[in-house]
């Protein structure tokens, strides 16, 4: 696997050589090192992808659904045996500690079999007429081309979350991986080239965001682009989308408040936020980026925090299998955490434990961090971190916390933590996020709905709703 160069793309049921003149490195995060190079994709592949789903779109959709389900859970039962393998890789690109990289692969054949449990449960409707003689119908429709575009914090299962909706319900789709872990990608679609799926329902273009990104953004073949990913790029992809009034569903960045109330279970709050912010270095989306502390429980609090934070044992993750935690993903994310640390630092923060780059080698690491005398209106509590760092404000009543809580242009997600059952409901009444743990941190169920407020995104994926995404409406009047 390790320094493979890959030239081809997967399109229209088949590798195809890229004709690109140029490649992507692609890093190890854990020890720095090239591990593989992809194509640097042109635009016109990533058309020829595009004609390839547009092709296979009609005939795919034409297929029952219950037949479109047995093909996903083919690829899933694909990937669960060779779930090893694809956690290495996962592993070995993203950083992810093998346990975690286990559950990703295990998790993604888990998620496409339930999305094919809805094969025979989705439907549309019969609505009465106001006219005698009349049949009204509404029909749910595949919406044509999915374009899915991917970040690189949950590579593998990201492939899935817009793969199985779009092809259950009759869409064809072309995906594009992050250029930082393309690998499992490529892994993903030898297990597809492995199976029976009509050639063309599922593409995948290797490239730049700015080139194969901006291609299936603009393209007018493409009904949907469905986005994982940051705001800036969520925001360029929808002002690309604009020019064809394509429909966009983004799922972007998060800031997730943690607020511990006086009355919380300390030990609890304290693990469970740890494990929130360590898990995948601190790289998710819905995992805690700042805490709101009651002020009599903070000393008490702080301490747990900060004795959870600096028992984690961190390190290479494919060296070293009882890591808690591996690296950041690139240079770049480690400079932003360590620039967010440092700005905390000079406005009057201090540092509990950790702050700073750690001396692991040559790989990407933070040390898992506590700050406390953190203020409001820093920017560390307003800026994703996306790093193993958990700045504390202390709070004196519920109302300020939610204030705090809700001070973000994120919504995603957020959690309290308390024994009172008036504290929790009036708090999941007025904090307005996407989702609220009580009690405990991520992750959502794949039955639920995941879906930001303000820039966290528009649109949503998993269960019944997120399904619906993938579906367009059409109304049928039969007079007879
Ligand atoms: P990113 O926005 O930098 O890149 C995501 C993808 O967009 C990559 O494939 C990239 O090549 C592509 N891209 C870049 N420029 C583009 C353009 N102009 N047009 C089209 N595509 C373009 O994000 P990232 O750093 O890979 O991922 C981290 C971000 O993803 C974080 O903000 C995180 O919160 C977010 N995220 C959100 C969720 C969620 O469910 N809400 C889940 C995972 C990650």
């Amino acid at each position: 696997m390790s320094n493979e160069t890959r030239f081809a793309n997967f399109i229209g049921g088949a590798f195809v050589d890229s004709t690109a003149s140029g490649t992507i490195d692609v890093i190890n995060p854990s020890t720095g090192e090239i591990i593989s190079r992809i194509p640097d994709s042109t635009v016109e592949e990533t058309r020829h992808a595009i004609d390839a789903a547009e092709s296979a779109q009609a005939a795919w959709a034409k297929r029952p659904a219950i037949e479109r389900a047995g093909y996903l859970r083919k690829i899933a039962q694909k990937i669960r045996d060779n779930a090893d393998r694809l956690a290495h890789t996962i592993a070995e690109e993203q950083g992810k500690i093998m346990g975690l990289a286990t559950v990703e692969a295990n998790f993604t054949a888990d998620y496409i079999d339930y999305m094919a449990e809805w094969a025979r449960r989705y439907e549309g409707e019969i609505i009465q007429s106001d006219r005698p003689n009349e049949h009204i119908f509404m029909f749910k429709m595949p919406i044509g081309v999915v374009g899915g575009i991917l970040p690189w914090n949950f590579p593998f299962f990201l492939i899935a979350r817009k793969m199985a909706p779009a092809l259950l319900t009759g869409n064809t789709i072309v995906i594009k991986p992050s250029e930082e872990t393309p690998n499992n990608c490529y892994e993903f679609a030898k297990l597809v080239a492995e199976t029976d799926l009509p050639p063309g329902v599922f593409n995948v273009v290797f490239g730049r965001g700015a080139t194969v990104g901006q291609e299936i953004s603009a393209n007018a073949k493409i009904g949907m682009i469905s986005f994982t990913g940051s705001v800036d790029t969520g925001s360029r992809i929808m002002a690309a989308a604009a020019r064809n009034i394509t429909k966009v569903s983004l799922e972007l960045g998060g800031k997730a408040p943690a607020i511990v109330m006086n009355d919380a279970n300390l030990d609890l709050a304290a693990r469970s936020i740890r494990d929130s912010r360590i898990i995948n270095s601190g790289q998710v989306c819905n995992c805690a980026e700042r805490v709101y502390v009651q002020r009599k429980a903070a000393d008490e609090f702080i301490g747990k925090l900060a004795a959870e934070m600096s028992s984690v044992h961190y390190g290479n993750p494919l060296a070293d299998l009882t890591v808690d935690m591996g690296p950041l993903i690139n240079e770049q994310g480690y400079r932003k955490v360590e620039s967010l640390v440092a700005g905390a630092l000079q406005a009057g923060a201090q540092v509990v434990t950790g702050g700073k780059r750690a001396d692991r080698g040559s790989g990407f690491y933070f040390e898992p961090t506590v700050l406390t005398g953190v203020k409001q209106d820093f920017e560390i509590m307003h800026k994703e971190i996306f790093g193993p760092v958990l700045p504390v404000v202390v709070f004196d009543d519920l109302d300020e916390a939610v204030a705090m809580a809700n001070d973000s242009e994120y919504g995603l997600t957020s959690s309290i933590y308390t024994q009172n059952l008036d504290i929790a409901m009036r708090a999941c009444r007025e904090i307005k996020f996407g989702e609220t743990y009580v009690n405990r941190e991520n992750f959502e169920a794949m039955q639920g709905f995941h879906a930001g407020w303000r820039k966290s995104g528009i649109g949503g994926a998993d269960g019944k709703h997120g399904l619906e995404e993938y579906l367009q409406t059409r109304m049928v009047y039969i007079q007879y």
